[in-house]
């Protein structure tokens, strides 16, 4: 594994973390590379494990959740405050471990870390907050209790695009609450993950309540994490269509389901907008990470009277962002994760022109290398072009047209989805009747940057269930338990 830019270079490791044992090398031999998507330079080699192995994470699991779940609160949080507090002290070093397997400028991967952090911290706090209830007998003799108590070993499987934050969301409230995880990240991105689990360890976590799986087959660890029923839950980051497969899967035993899936988000400008603060809302919402988030804005609609001027100015801005290495100085936008990821993009840009959109900047692939593609802006675009109707998860803006209020409020839920949407207006009474109309589990007005640990992020439709993060996030993984008190 690749150490040299490491202030602590024990921090990227090329075991995999099964229940208490740091694996080099799998049951099969197996193994499989990570490389960095900006260089295609293979950074480390991790083992592929096998069924048997996921199998004795989940028993590992199992057995320490025991203990675990009958401990304090007040002792769950002492660790995940350490653990918090590591992360930060090692911002630095996960967030050049997250650059080197991701891609993403090292900057916005610091930002990561410390947003990944922030729910450790958040979820270390609400250990202690964990309350029931007392509800009035409905018999004289009767009185009624209601506690709320781990549902067990939950499973874990993330994505690629915030390989630390993504599972920092869910390992914290598992663990807040008592349960158990066992987790799966990206073939693509487990060094982020590992890293977590050595500091969870340095953090006094006791064993095999933590593990990383490494392995290239995902849906050979999805089928474990659903058919073994030591698994009382299996939470979710990645494409609706997996979520789909999850949860057909998961139907034999009743899974209980965290599924954050695809958007396809909507960004509104109305013509009585703020334009400046509309374009730089557009910036963050739409190019961070190279356009590869889930609550990116996938589809830009703008009133017709400010289409001209917006379009302008966000060109102009646009035109600055740098692509290249993320850890070049000054680069705004890294590569895309993978060849799929390119190549999809690409099919979007030239579907949207063939039916008749102007590249107004950008356009096709850029000079830095094979899996970078310029920051682009699409005008003239339609509700037949794929850009329309997929998400693109790339540094595309489709620039739509729209002339009414209850036109574009069509437009933007004419879709499957519902995690983020943003709109722009300066009109108290637009403002609520749209935020209220918009069928998505999240809506930024004026802004174009909503993820915070003290919200509940998630979606409605087929972009999700459960909310992760808030006072929320805690209930996905306790169950509700009813106690009645008879002869009193
Ligand atoms: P993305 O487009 O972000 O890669 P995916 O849904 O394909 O979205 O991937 C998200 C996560 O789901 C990754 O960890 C991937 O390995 C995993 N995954 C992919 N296919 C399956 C499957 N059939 N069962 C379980 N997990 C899967």
């Amino acid at each position: 594994v690749l150490t040299d830019k490491l202030k602590d270079p024990t921090l990227a490791t090329d075991k995999s973390l099964v229940g208490n044992a740091w694996l080099a090398t799998s049951q099969s031999g197996k193994s499989f590379e990570v490389t960095n998507p900006a260089t295609g330079e293979v950074i480390a080699v991790l083992p592929d494990l096998n069924k048997a192995e996921v199998t004795k994470a989940i028993d590992a699991a199992h057995s320490a959740q025991k203990t675990w779940g009958k401990k304090t609160g007040k002792e769950r949080a002492a660790v995940l405050r350490k653990l918090n507090d590591l992360m930060v002290a090692n911002a630095d070093d996960l967030a050049t471990i997250l650059t080197m397997e991701m891609g993403k400028p090292w900057a916005e991967a610091r930002g990561e870390i410390l947003y990944g952090a922030s729910y450790v911290e958040w979820f270390a706090e609400e250990a202690k907050r964990v309350y029931g209830d007392t509800i009035p007998g409905h018999q004289p003799d009767k009185r009624i209790m209601v506690i709320k108590q781990p549902v067990g070993v939950v499973g874990a499987i993330t994505p690629w695009n915030f390989p630390n934050a993504m599972l920092a969301r869910k390992v914290a409230p598992a663990l807040a609450v008592g349960c158990a995880m066992v987790s799966k990240p990206a073939a693509q991105t487990p060094l982020s993950a590992l890293a977590l689990a050595l500091l969870a360890e340095r953090a006094g976590l006791p064993a095999s309540l933590f593990s990383v799986l490494t392995s290239t087959d995902a849906a050979m660890v999805g089928q474990e994490f659903c058919a073994n029923d030591k698994v009382r839950k299996l939470t979710f980051t990645g494409s609706t269509n997996v979520g789909r497969i999850l949860m057909r899967q998961g139907a034999d035993q009743i899974m209980k389901l965290g599924l954050e899936l695809g958007g396809n988000a909507p960004f509104i400008v109305f013509d009585d907008a703020d334009l400046d603060a509309a374009v730089e809302g557009a910036m963050i919402s739409k190019y961070r990470n190279a356009g590869q988030t889930c609550v990116c804005a996938n589809r830009l609609y703008v009133q017709s009277g400010i289409y001209d001027a917006f379009a302008k100015k966000l060109a102009e801005k646009v035109s600055q962002l740098k692509v290249g290495d993320g850890f070049a100085e000054g680069v705004t936008t890294g590569p895309l994760i993978d060849a799929n990821a390119i190549k999809k993009v690409k099919e979007h840009v030239v579907d949207a022109v063939s039916k008749g959109a102007k590249v107004a900047l950008g356009g096709s692939g850029a000079d830095a290398g094979e899996l970078f593609f310029q920051p682009t802006i699409l005008t003239g675009v339609t509700t037949d072009m794929k850009v329309a109707i997929e998400e693109t998860f790339g540094p595309v803006a489709p620039l739509f047209k729209f002339e009414t209020e209850e036109e574009v409020i069509e437009m933007a839920n004419a879709t499957e989805f519902g995690l983020a949407s943003y709109f722009y207006s300066k009109d108290i009474a637009k403002i609520f009747r749209v935020a209220e109309a918009l069928e998505y589990g999240m809506v930024g007005v004026n802004t174009g940057l909503i993820s915070t640990e003290v919200a509940p992020f998630g979606g409605i439709k087929q972009s999700g269930l459960g909310r992760e993060g808030s006072k929320y996030g805690i209930d996905d993984y306790t169950e509700i338990k009813y106690i009645c008190l008879g002869g009193i």
